[in-house]
């Protein structure tokens, strides 16, 4: 601070000695009319340069921000390089401040959830495009309006205008039905507040899958239960005396449903075991002839000479994955041929390449199934026919479950039906999980 004002005092006096002193000269060594008319002269112009910087200095500060200084000569040249430097510091401090603000925008539309500021009176000021959506509106078009003019759900007007914002509010938009939303609001600084709003639309839907998977779990326990009690009850409570054979009826019935609630809990323990999401237990070699052949033995066991069970290996021998869980996947498919099959009906398996992937197929010429039965299929505990299902052993998570180890392996599951023609489902397994023989890389 203190070098440049010496300095410009330095350089002015220099320049009005400068100015001064051939007048001064003349003054002394001549005439000293004329000599004072010299000094009186420079002095003159000394002050027309001043005032004619002044000038340009006022006109420099009237024009638009960033404008270069004007030019200058003598102690101005000074005076204006200074005023450069700080416009110049202002001018970068600017533009940081600009640019840190646009980062704050930037992370402020890129952010997954809703914010929009509000003023006082909860007019907007600004809010991002998850908001957007999830409130229907457009901040172009209404910043300055109050958000409750828009949004005006009762619960979302009750809940701004009580104040008390310690918990969220969890609310579905009349403007966007199908969408559940956890709304925060935070004040900040004087009448100020953010409005934060989070889409849980799926964890809503998660919670009724959960709720409806209890009580189907529950029903499908119940039934079974309840006669397993009565045969019991009816047992323990004989006093007429029931016989041997009768004993033995009831014990087989009991029995038979025992089965199946054992059957169901072990479906579903492996249902679970699939959908804790754990990586693949053993990225093994599977054999798949040999697994092939394996369900094929079991299906017949399972069909005790009703059908007529076939297999075609075509496809690659070794693949990665978990022999454990394929196996489960095939021999489900497998089972379903044969439970919804009628007796003396052709069950045809077949591993093949097909369009670059590897799918194991099971086509039968049972009952078959209505084409809007089809997408709802994998859904656990869905049923075509719960009667027929559970005739035959069913427990409604057998696709549920090939479905997730498909997954688990990248794989999909497609089926063709036509109802009274058969079905064909055709579980796909990505090429990448087939193992090429060495003699066939080298090639
Ligand atoms: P379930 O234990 O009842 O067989 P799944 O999940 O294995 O349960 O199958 C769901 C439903 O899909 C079955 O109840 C049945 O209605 C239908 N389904 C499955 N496979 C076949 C098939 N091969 N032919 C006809 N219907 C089938």
């Amino acid at each position: 601070m203190l070098r440049p004002t010496r300095q410009i005092r330095l350089r002015a006096l220099t320049e009005i000695a400068l100015w001064l002193l051939p007048g001064a000269l003349i003054a002394v060594l001549g005439d000293a009319a004329w000599g004072l008319a010299a000094m009186l002269a420079g002095a003159l112009y000394q002050l027309f340069r001043h005032v004619a910087a002044i000038d340009s200095l006022v006109v420099w500060a009237r024009s638009p921000l960033g404008t270069p200084v004007p030019v200058a000569s003598g102690v101005w040249d000074l005076i204006f390089s200074e005023i450069n430097r700080r416009s110049r510091l202002m001018k970068d401090q600017r533009e940081r401040l600009s640019m840190a603000l646009d980062r704050f925008v930037e992370a402020g539309r890129a952010m997954p959830d809703g914010v929009i500021y509000m003023g006082p009176g909860n007019v907007i000021d600004w809010a991002n495009p998850r908001a957007e959506e999830h409130f229907g509106i457009v901040a172009a078009r209404d910043a300055d309006a109050a958000l409750t003019n828009l949004v005006r759900d009762p619960d979302f007007v009750t809940y701004l205008e009580a104040g008390d914002f310690t918990e969220p509010l969890i609310m579905t938009p009349l403007r966007q039905p199908g969408l559940t939303l956890m709304v925060q609001l935070v004040p900040y600084a004087e009448s100020r507040c953010m409005l934060l709003s989070r889409d849980i639309s799926h964890l809503e839907r998660l919670e009724t899958m959960r709720r409806d998977f209890v009580a189907n779990v529950s029903h499908e326990l119940r039934t079974p239960l309840t006669v397993v009690l009565g045969f019991i009850e009816t047992l323990a409570d004989d006093d007429e005396g029931l016989s041997a054979r009768d004993r033995l009826h009831y014990l087989a019935l009991a029995r038979e449903q025992a089965e199946r609630m054992h059957r169901l809990i072990l479906d579903l323990l492996v249902l679970s075991a699939l959908e804790t999401g754990a990586p693949l237990p053993a990225e093994e070699q599977v054999d798949v002839p040999a697994l092939l052949d394996r369900v094929l033995r079991e299906g017949i066991a399972l069909s005790a000479g009703r059908h007529r069970l076939t297999l075609e290996i075509e496809g690659p021998h070794w693949m990665r994955g978990s022999t454990k869980e394929l196996h489960s996947a095939f021999a489900n498919l497998v089972s379903n041929a044969i439970r919804y099959s009628e007796a003396g009906g052709a069950i045809r398996l077949a591993w093949r390449s097909v369009g670059g992937d590897v799918a194991f197929s099971v086509r039968d010429q049972g009952e078959g199934i209505d084409a809007r039965h089809l997408p709802r299929l994998t859904e656990r505990f869905y049923r075509v026919d719960r009667g027929r299902s559970r005739e035959s052993g069913g427990t409604g998570l057998g696709l549920a479950i090939v479905k997730h180890v498909l997954g688990r392996h990248q794989g999909r599951l497609e089926i063709e039906s036509a109802l009274g023609t058969g079905s064909t489902f055709r579980a796909i397994l990505p090429a990448r999980r087939v193992i090429r023989p060495a003699s066939d890389e080298a090639a």
